[in-house]
């Protein structure tokens, strides 16, 4: 008899196949058919699976076998577009693409993302997450991210602030509480800061993240008015209120925080005198930073830029009737120029590279080389061309994030 426990792994019985949960969010199923050839299996706990006529080692082996298979229609649980799980020996490494992974642009503030993928859809979203997406996911095994990013702070040798600045929602990371643990006790860092929407935060987790201490929590709150705040969302389902009672529970507890709308000209002008009224009501006032809405090519786009002029004047009179400083400055970042990290490429580079999975996009795919990843455009991900080589020539090499084309 074996018994295979796994703790970022979890099992469901779905009648013909089992739900295999990594990290809690994305998903895949193995049929009950494909797992008796194994041998006879009980689920035996959410995170155990008891294979009886078997030894530990062959169960071990055959059932990693099967989890790898499988891996290939892991998928986000949320939205159902297609997950690729980054761990340890998928050979992926964690620089060079700007939607997960690890981005250093040779400062002090190091921006992890450990997952993709929001249950919003907000209507001004820079990059175009949340419920209505489409695009691939992905989700990084903890210990592996950890690792690599010591691997980079000690190269830096300098304290630094981690930003989890995720392209969706980081509380969607099922291993977060561990890694903001992880990430507390290594004395080089100085600060974590953490976007959210605050949707999936309880007042259990945020006494928990009072243990926490370096943590600092960037709230984004557009708006005061529930239908407004819907809207702002995009979803129907968006709960102002539980927002509105984490900031204020946080604040009591002390957190570190910042509070960031967004305001996006003819949608939610007139909310911004309203979140300063709720601000002044904290126990522990959070900074507050207002930000102008700007388009971006892969973001939502639903209204013209309000002139930086129109902003700004907007921004002094309610600082002025309020009392209050209402824009972030450089110096509430704290960043500093750090060492530049090598690339092992450069732009015009003709470069020989593994294919590995789909990049986020349609038609684009993520090869690697030289511990890099590299996204190359034009490219539809077939599971036939993985682990086949490629060469590519390198079109953007900035900050190590690399993109490419085919060479032809
Ligand atoms: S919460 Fe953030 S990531 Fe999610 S849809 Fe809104 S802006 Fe995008």
């Amino acid at each position: 008899m074996a018994e295979l426990t796994f703790q970022t792994i979890s099992f469901q019985d779905k009648e013909d196949n089992v739900e295999v949960s990594i990290l809690k969010y994305f998903s895949t199923l193995i049929p009950k058919e494909e797992l008796l050839s194994i041998s006879e299996f009980k689920i035996t706990s959410p995170h155990s699976i008891e294979f009886i006529k078997i030894s530990q080692e062959k169960a071990q082996k055959k059932f990693s076998y099967l989890l790898e298979k499988y891996l290939e229609h892991l998928k986000t649980k949320l939205t159902g577009n297609k997950a690729i799980y980054i761990h340890q020996n998928s050979g992926i490494p964690l620089i060079g693409n700007p939607a997960f992974g690890i981005v250093y642009r040779n400062s002090s503030i190091i921006e992890i993302k450990p997952v993709t993928s929001c249950n919003l859809d907000c209507i001004y979203c820079s990059v175009g997450e949340g419920l209505s997406s489409t695009k691939t996911d992905y989700v990084i095994e903890k210990d592996y991210l950890v690792e690599e990013l010591n691997n980079l702070i000690e190269f830096v040798s300098e304290p630094v602030e981690i930003h989890i600045g995720v392209q969706g929602e980081p509380f969607f990371y099922g291993a977060l509480d561990e890694l903001l643990e992880d990430l507390q006790q290594n004395p080089k860092i100085y600060r974590i800061s953490i976007d959210t929407n605050g949707t999936l935060l309880s007042k259990e987790k945020i006494d928990f993240y009072t243990k926490i201490t370096k943590l600092q929590i960037n709230f984004s709150l557009d708006a005061m008015d529930e239908e407004v705040a819907k809207t702002m969302a995009g979803t129907k389902n968006y709960k102002l209120k539980h927002i509105l009672d984490m900031i204020r529970y946080s604040s009591e507890k002390g957190l570190q925080m910042v509070v960031a709308p967004v305001l996006v000209s003819g949608y939610n002008e007139k909310e911004m005198e309203k979140i300063i009224q709720f601000i002044k009501t904290l126990p522990n006032k959070p900074i507050l930073g207002i930000q102008n809405f700007l388009p971006y090519k892969t973001g939502r786009n639903p209204a013209s830029v309000k002139s930086w002029p129109e902003f700004f004047k907007l921004l002094q009179e309610l600082e002025k009737k309020y009392d209050m400083n209402l824009r972030l400055k450089a110096e509430d970042f704290n960043v500093k120029k750090t060492i530049e990290l090598p690339k092992p490429f450069s732009i015009n580079d003709e470069v020989l590279a593994i294919i590995k999975c789909p990049d986020r996009f349609p038609r684009t795919t993520i090869a690697v080389a030289e511990g890099r990843m590299i996204s190359i455009s034009e490219l539809e991900f077939k599971k036939e061309k993985k682990d086949k080589q490629v060469k590519i020539k390198i079109l953007r090499d900035k900050h190590n994030i690399f993109s490419g084309k085919i060479c032809s």
